[in-house]
């Protein structure tokens, strides 16, 4: 599998064209860099995305300290 250049889908090897965007791919070489930077891209994406989701969690858990923290009535 590899990637596209331009939109970052990912489509079938030794394709000429996105089939997303159209863009025109590069050589297997070029591809083959390419691939270990999207490998890379996509990892800090994955650290990103859980980041994001502990940051996420502990404002529920902040929202949920302060809801119990308000006086019932
Ligand atoms: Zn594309």
């Amino acid at each position: 599998m590899g990637f596209c250049i331009s939109c970052g889908q990912q489509h079938q090897d030794g394709i000429r064209f996105c089939r997303f965007c159209g863009n025109q791919q590069p050589g297997e070489q070029l591809l083959a860099r390419l691939r270990q930077e999207a490998e890379q891209i996509h990892y800090m994406r994955l650290q990103a995305q859980a980041l994001a989701q502990q940051q996420q969690q502990q404002q529920q858990y902040s929202q949920n300290q302060y809801n119990q923290q308000q006086p019932r009535w």
